[in-house]
């Protein structure tokens, strides 16, 4: 069992890697990742395609163990416990540490079983109409949808599609919401409305954000981490982390050469 997060201070560590290593079969796709997630912050993940973000952030809720080819080296801690270790149930990971996805993925029910649909199988015993408006409120979509809660999640605009699955994400009371590139398929509009929701979010969240938008990254993170891609002599492409500071430091005045030529759009 996953025991309960403390509430120390406001930049405790939540999620830790350790020289982590990944790889899917014989292909090294990260290697050497040590990295704090300080808590109730927003930290974006940057870099050029194939550098191995998303696979860093499944590993945070063990979602990488659905690929069979999947295998880590080093520690992935969560408020220090070994989320790896053999007592560790990856139903309940996954529960703590949530995830948003690309593309906005309702379930075909309506929008209020979308919220209510997690809490059900964990046997919630609160208010669920309280729940499903806190939950909608929080994801600052109860507005548009309090009067057609029956109404199917598929209906809704992309936007509001996947302000839905922050709702639904966040419904069952999670510690750290993971996001995958979550505005890359919505509009502009849609997509300043989530910015503006993670500033919300992170009081009550830890938020780790992959996002290939630079501005988006500079706007809405605190911390940043930018990741490269380095070729090997056999022809591979192995990722690692080049650089993780304060957003404003990685985009002014960042520490390596890359990470600047990265920054100002130079290559990527
Ligand atoms: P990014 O999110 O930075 O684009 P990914 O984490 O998706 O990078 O991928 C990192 C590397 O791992 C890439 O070379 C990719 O092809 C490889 N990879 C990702 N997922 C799998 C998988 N399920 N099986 C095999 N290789 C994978």
């Amino acid at each position: 069992m996953l025991s309960n997060p403390q509430t120390k201070n406001q930049t405790e560590t939540v999620l830790q890697t350790e020289n982590l290593k990944v790889y899917y079969g014989n292909f090294l796709a990260l290697r050497d990742i040590s990295i704090d997630i300080p808590k109730n912050r927003v930290t974006a993940f940057i870099g050029p395609s194939g550098c191995g973000k998303s696979t860093l952030l499944r590993c945070y809720n063990r979602l990488n163990d659905l690929i069979k080819s999947f295998r880590a080296e080093g520690k992935v801690t969560y408020h220090g416990q070994d989320l790896y270790a053999s007592e560790i149930d990856p139903v309940e990971v996954r529960r703590r540490i949530g995830m948003v996805f690309q593309r906005p993925n309702p379930f075909p029910k309506s929008i209020y079983d979308n919220i209510t649909f997690g809490a059900r199988i964990n046997g919630y015993r609160g208010d669920l109409d309280e729940l499903v408006e806190r939950s909608l409120r929080q994801a600052a979509l109860w507005d548009e949808v309090k009067d057609k809660l029956r109404a199917s999640g598929l209906s809704l605009s992309g936007g509001q599609q996947q302000r839905l699955c922050i709702a639904r994400a966040i419904a069952v009371q999670p510690d750290v919401i993971l996001m995958d590139e979550p505005c890359s398929a919505l509009d502009p509009i849609s997509t300043l409305r989530v910015e503006e929701l993670l500033h919300q979010l992170k009081e009550q969240y830890t938020i780790v954000i992959v996002t290939h938008n630079m501005q988006q990254a500079s706007r809405v993170s605190d911390m940043t981490a930018f990741f490269n891609v380095e070729p090997t002599e056999k022809g591979g492409r192995i990722g690692y982390l080049v650089e993780y500071d304060r957003t404003e430091v990685i985009f002014q005045s960042p520490q390596q050469q890359a990470t600047q030529e990265y920054v100002s759009g130079r290559f990527g």
